[in-house]
């Protein structure tokens, strides 16, 4: 646990899939040699404090649904074990707030319940980026695959369902930046205290393998946008000492950001 301000702060691992990288050929060019995939988990940031119960993402979830990634899930699904580990259920989480609305971050607010879907989190607010669920109604091709219409649709049926627009303070302490690289409008969630600042990469720094500012991912968008919004972030982390969380690390959940003569690279974080 981390102790930011009036905050708890808390890392869940939940799952690990496998993931292509990337928009590949329709086929393999070469059925001898199997297509690469990298090994990634999804972890789910908690914040509790102030009479609220905050979690960013859900991960892919069970997903009897969204077939792309449940077939690359290497594990179960562990929301309510991590949770548990904190005295915490679904039901005790009072806000949902999703760094875009990408399957991978959005599948586990849903469980399959005979031929329908059921909220996991029944008391939560939902808080999205206007701009991002827009995009999620509409995607365009070079990210249709990473939106999920039902889980969108399902949203839209949500009472709580809130969007907000741009960067801004959601909660004491606790705002959101804009990015628009990676997918239009997602937002990073910063929580601070004026001394200690923690930052969630959300798919801007998904892991500590994307720090050099020119590491894409292949499912951006933009490229171009990501290296300069990355370069400006890891430069501002790196004159503040931020922590970077990480929500596809597979083995670190935070770092903090050192100079090097060849560019930035992952320093020690605190435990939590
Ligand atoms: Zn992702």
């Amino acid at each position: 646990m981390l102790t930011i301000g009036e905050y708890q702060l808390h890392s869940l691992k939940v799952q690990e899939f496998l993931f292509e990288g990337g928009p590949l050929p329709g086929r393999n060019l070469d059925p001898s040699k199997p297509l690469p995939k990298i090994r990634l988990a999804t972890r789910l940031l908690l914040i509790v404090g102030r009479g609220r119960r905050i979690l960013v993402d859900t991960g892919i979830g069970e997903l009897c649904w969204t077939s792309r990634w449940a077939a690359n899930a290497t594990s179960p699904y562990r929301l309510r074990e991590e949770l548990g580990k904190v005295g915490l259920t679904p039901g005790d989480i009072t806000d949902l707030v999703f760094t875009h609305l990408h399957s991978d971050h959005v599948g586990g607010a849903f469980q399959c319940g005979g031929d329908r879907l059921v909220p996991v989190f029944p008391y939560a607010q939902v808080i999205v980026q206007e701009e991002n669920y827009r995009t999620a109604c509409r995607p365009e091709e070079r990210e249709r695959l990473s939106y999920n219409e039902t889980i969108i649709d399902e949203f839209r049926q949500l009472s709580l369902f809130h969007t907000i627009s741009g960067t801004q303070e959601i909660f004491p302490g606790i705002d959101v930046i804009i990015s628009n690289g990676h997918t239009r409008a997602q937002q990073l969630v910063r929580v601070t205290d004026g001394n200690t600042t923690l930052l969630h990469g959300a798919d801007l720094i998904p892991t500590t393998a994307h720090y050099p500012a020119s590491r894409v991912t292949g499912n951006d968008i933009d490229a171009r946008t990501v290296i300069e919004e990355k370069a400006a972030i890891l430069e501002e982390a790196y004159r503040h000492g931020w922590i970077l969380f990480f929500g596809h690390d597979p083995f670190r959940h935070a770092a903090t950001v050192l100079q090097r003569p060849t560019g930035f690279v992952p320093g020690p974080a605190p435990e939590f």
